[in-house]
């Protein structure tokens, strides 16, 4: 079932135009299904669900909300009964003023600051997942000083190539994120030493876009061996958090199977009696969202064509910063002649573009979506250049809520001040 379609010539998200969107609210635009972010939602809790069965042990799923922060979907998923990963006092924040529950919080990152982390401790998050053996020191002060005891995880890094782009490559060795297997075995022997925190999970999370199980595989078998290593010494952890990564269809690429992925993981885990906790992001939000832009000015010249529009790398980087792939296809199909663009924005630099060479058949005033719009892309916009960022909307059937208005210029300097005369 696919939210965002084409029905006739025109593209729609769930039950409006896209035309229409642009129409009602302007461009740069980013519209996303409701529909759309909650069945993929949905059928992670399915596949987890199913391959637990009806045995004794339970499973949560915690939205990596870095992905798309918005209050109005975070606001969807908690009610869904979702828990979400976090990775800074901001995020912490933003679940509360969705209306997450705290009791499914866990809290990643390789740099937690003394003031996030007590910040968390009063909120009362489920677990902090640790990524080294300076912040298991830090966070235990922390945590005396506040008369708590933190509940923690370990961030493995169990040195699996998750074969994705190496700017989204994290569970290799050379990576900043997690501790190895051989440090981690002592990093716990630390935990149980202090009176201030409890160790109740193992982590990892090996890499973004993975559209292959084998890597899950080989990383849950590295986590597993520690576990039991583990509990003879005494260390009886309750949860195995998996991390996130599972990729989406950008362009051609096979995803996983959520089912297949789910009975993997399971099956491995055999009979221990471990929670399973996921940290989904992209699989959730991605396919769910678009970026419609206008078509401003063509521009041809012998060997080049570009067609500028009026969305750029602050609206979204991807392009830019992974050489990602994003679909880009007319609004409403035309009978133009198609030619060969770039698309790019009007922002001052060459890495400006959102596609090359893309076979389209434009005049001036077109709207263009970009598809797969919805994870890492509005939470990555910037104002470079004074742009200021565009609005999003939440389209559920053949209703549109505006849930980020787009950005006034006032705003954007609004905090800078002019030095004494
Ligand atoms: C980014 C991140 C995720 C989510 O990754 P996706 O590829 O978007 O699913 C999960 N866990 C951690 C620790 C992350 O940093």
């Amino acid at each position: 079932m696919s939210y965002i379609e084409r029905n006739g010539d025109e593209l729609y998200v769930e039950g409006i135009s896209c035309r229409q969107l642009a129409a009602d609210y302007g461009t740069p635009l980013f519209a996303y299904s409701r529909a759309s972010i909650e069945a993929a939602w949905k059928s992670f809790d399915a596949a987890l669900g199913a391959a637990l069965g009806a045995g004794s042990k339970s499973h949560l799923i915690c939205y990596a909300m870095k992905a798309n922060s918005n209050l109005a979907i975070i606001n969807m998923l908690a009610r869904l009964g979702s828990g979400f990963d976090i990775v800074s006092g901001g995020e912490l924040q933003r679940v509360r003023a969705g209306g997450g529950d705290m009791a499914k919080v866990v809290f990643s990152g390789v740099g937690k600051s003394r003031s996030e982390m007590a910040m968390a401790l009063e909120a009362g998050i489920r677990c902090f997942n640790i990524e080294s053996t300076a912040e298991v020191e830090v966070l235990a002060e922390v945590a005396a000083a506040h008369g708590v005891v933190a509940p923690v995880s370990v961030r493995v890094n169990p040195d699996v190539d998750a074969m994705t782009h190496p700017y989204i490559s994290t569970g290799l060795r050379d990576n900043k994120f997690g501790i190895s297997v051989e440090q981690a075995e002592a990093a716990y022997r630390c935990i149980a030493d202090k009176a201030s925190l409890k160790a109740i999970g193992m982590d990892c999370h090996i890499g973004s876009q993975l559209t292959d199980i084998s890597p899950y595989r080989s990383a849950l078998q590295r986590l597993l061996l520690l576990c039991d290593k583990l509990e003879q010494q005494g260390i009886n952890l309750h949860h195995l958090d998996l991390g996130g990564g599972q990729g989406i269809r950008y362009k051609d690429e096979t995803t996983l199977d959520l089912n297949d992925w789910a009975q993997a993981m399971t099956d491995e885990i055999g009979t221990r009696e471990l929670e399973i906790i996921v940290e989904p992001g992209r699989s959730i939000v991605g396919n769910a969202g678009v970026l419609l832009t206008q078509v401003n000015y063509l521009k041809h010249s012998d060997d080049k064509n570009f067609a500028v529009v009026d969305a750029a790398m602050n609206d979204l980087i991807r392009p830019a910063l992974y050489s990602a792939w994003q679909d880009i296809v007319p609004v409403r199909q035309s009978s133009t002649q198609t030619r060969l663009y770039d698309v790019v924005g009007p922002v001052c630099e060459s890495a400006d573009f959102l596609g090359k060479d893309r076979q389209l058949g434009l005049t001036s005033g077109d709207l263009l979506a970009v598809l797969s719009a919805g994870a890492y892309a509005f939470c990555m916009s910037s104002n470079y250049n004074s742009r200021p960022r565009a609005a999003e909307v939440m389209v559920d059937g053949t209703n549109a809520y505006l849930i980020r208005e787009r950005e006034q210029i006032e705003s954007l300097f609004a905090s800078e001040k002019l030095l004494p005369a």
